[in-house]
C-alpha cells in the first residue's frame, strides 16, 4: 500500500534562496538607494533630542559605526527644525527628518537639505502648504516616505467591512494620490503594524498595488529580545517573498541595537552580507569549556569586524569542527583547553584562558592573508570574562 501523504500544503515552488526582489522605482536617499534591486537598506532612528545637535551627532556617529545607513530624526518643533541646517551639515550619514501636523517644519528641513521627509501630506491641514513643500521637494531631488501605521488609520465607521489591513492600504493609497495627483513620484511607503498578520498582508497588499519602494517595519515592537523576534516574524516573511527595500527594527533599545538586529535578519536569509556572523552552539552536557561567556566574549570582541567573517565557537572537539565546517574560523572546545580550526579543519590547540586570543590571532591571520588589515588591536574590549556557563559551579577546565 502507498503510504506517502499527498495532502497539497499549498506551498509555493521550493527554493533555497528568497525569491528575487520585487521590481520598484528606486529612490535615493542621500547616497543610499532604496528599491529597484538595491541591498535592502538599513536605517534607524536617533532617540536623542534633535536640537541637542552634538548628542544627535554623537549617536548618528555609533549607528554608522554599526553599520547603519540613513538616520531618521524626530522634527516635533521649531527648535528641532532649526538645528535640522547644522545635523545635516555634520551627519555621517544621510538624514531623514520626521515631520507631523506642519508643513512650516517640512519648510525647514526642505531648507535644510535633509535627505528625505517623512510625512503624510493628509496630516497636514494648510493645503497649500502641502503643494508648497511637495513642490520644494520636488525641485531639490528630496523623497517622501507615507508612513502609515495601524494606530493612526483612527477608529473603524459604522459598515465598514474592511480587515484592518485593507484600512492601513487605503489610507496609504489615498496619500500616495496626494502627492501622484501633484506631480511628485519619489516616494517610499510604509504601512507598519504591531499584529505580525496584519503587516504581512497589508505590505503584500502595498507591494502589488504600487511602483514604489517600501520601507519594512513592525511598530511598537518591543524590547531587545522580544522585540527582535516580533520584528523578524512579520518583515523575514516579507523579505523572503522578495519585498521589502529598507528596514527599521523599532526596538525600545538603543537604537544601534535595532541596526544589530537587522543586519542579523537580513544576514540570516542571506540578503545582506556584513562583519561577524557568529555560530555558536548552545553547549550541552557534553561541553568542556565554559561556552557561553565565550560566545558572548566573542561576539562582543569581533563585532566590529570589517569584512564578512563567519566564525564559530563549539563546546566540544566531538561534534564542534565538523558542525561548524563552513565556518571560516572558530574554536572548539577540550578539557581546559581548545583547538582552533579553519573550515572544520584544527590548526592548534591552547589552553582555555589563551583561546580568545589565539581566535583573534587567527583571524588576524586570514585578514592578512587576504591583503586586508589585521584586526586585534582595534577589537572592542570584553565584559563577559571570568563567567561561567549558567548551571555551572565550577570552570570547566577543573570539572571532575
Ligand atoms: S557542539 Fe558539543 S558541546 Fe556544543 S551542543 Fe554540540 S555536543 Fe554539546
Amino acid at each position: 500500500m502507498d503510504a506517502r501523504i499527498t495532502v497539497d500544503l499549498n506551498l509555493p515552488e521550493d527554493r533555497a534562496s528568497p525569491r528575487p526582489r520585487r521590481k520598484s522605482k528606486r529612490v535615493w536617499v542621500g547616497g543610499t538607494a532604496i528599491g529597484d534591486g538595491a541591498p535592502v537598506a538599513v536605517q534607524s532612528m536617533c532617540t536623542t533630542l534633535t536640537h541637542d545637535v552634538d548628542a544627535t551627532i554623537r549617536q548618528i556617529e555609533q549607528l554608522q559605526e554599526g553599520g547603519c545607513e540613513i538616520a531618521r530624526v524626530a522634527v516635533p518643533d521649531k527648535r528641532a527644525g532649526e538645528a535640522l541646517k547644522e545635523v545635516v551639515r555634520r551627519s555621517i550619514l544621510p538624514v531623514v527628518a520626521d515631520i507631523h501636523f506642519d508643513y512650516k517644519l517640512a519648510l525647514m528641513a526642505l531648507d535644510a537639505k535633509v535627505h528625505k521627509l517623512r510625512l503624510n501630506p493628509g496630516n497636514i491641514h494648510n493645503k497649500d502648504g502641502v503643494r508648497e513643500v511637495v513642490r520644494r521637494a520636488k525641485d531639490q531631488g528630496t523623497p517622501i516616505r507615507i508612513g502609515v501605521n495601524h494606530g493612526s488609520i483612527g477608529d473603524r465607521q459604522p459598515g465598514d467591512v474592511r480587515d484592518e489591513a485593507q484600512r492601513m492600504v487605503d489610507l496609504a493609497l489615498s496619500e500616495i494620490k496626494i502627492l501622484e495627483d501633484l506631480d511628485f513620484d519619489d516616494i517610499v511607503v510604509s504601512v507598519k503594524a504591531f499584529e505580525v498578520p496584519v503587516m504581512i498582508a497589508a505590505y503584500r497588499r502595498l507591494a502589488k498595488a504600487v511602483p514604489y519602494p517600501l520601507h519594512l517595519g513592525v511598530t511598537e515592537a518591543g524590547t531587545a529580545l522580544s522585540g527582535s523576534i516580533r520584528s523578524a516574524a512579520g518583515m523575514s516573511v516579507l523579505l523572503y517573498e522578495g519585498i521589502g527595500d529598507t528596514i527599521r527594527v523599532s526596538l525600545s533599545e538603543d537604537p544601534v541595537v535595532e541596526v544589530k538586529a537587522a543586519f542579523d535578519l537580513l544576514k540570516s536569509l542571506g540578503l545582506r552580507d556584513q562583519g561577524l556572523t557568529l555560530v555558536a552552539c548552545p553547549s550541552c552536557g557534553r561541553a568542556d569549556i565554559d561556552l557561553i561567556p565565550l560566545a558572548k566574549v566573542a561576539e562582543e570582541r569581533l563585532r566590529a569586524l570589517p569584512t564578512p567573517m563567519k566564525v564559530a565557537v563549539m563546546g566540544c572537539e566531538v561534534n564542534g569542527p565538523g558542525e561548524a565546517k563552513d565556518a571560516d574560523v572558530g574554536i572548539a572546545g577540550g578539557v581546559g583547553k581548545g583547538a582552533i580550526f579553519r573550515k572544520g579543519k584544527i590548526v592548534g590547540t591552547y589552553p582555555e584562558d589563551k583561546l580568545m586570543d589565539a581566535l583573534l590571532a587567527e583571524i588576524d591571520k586570514i585578514l592578512i592573508e587576504n591583503g586586508k588589515e589585521p584586526y586585534s588591536q582595534k577589537a572592542p574590549k570584553l565584559s563577559h570574562a571570568g563567567q561561567l556557563t549558567p548551571g555551572r559551579s565550577v570552570p570547566a577546565g577543573q570539572r571532575t
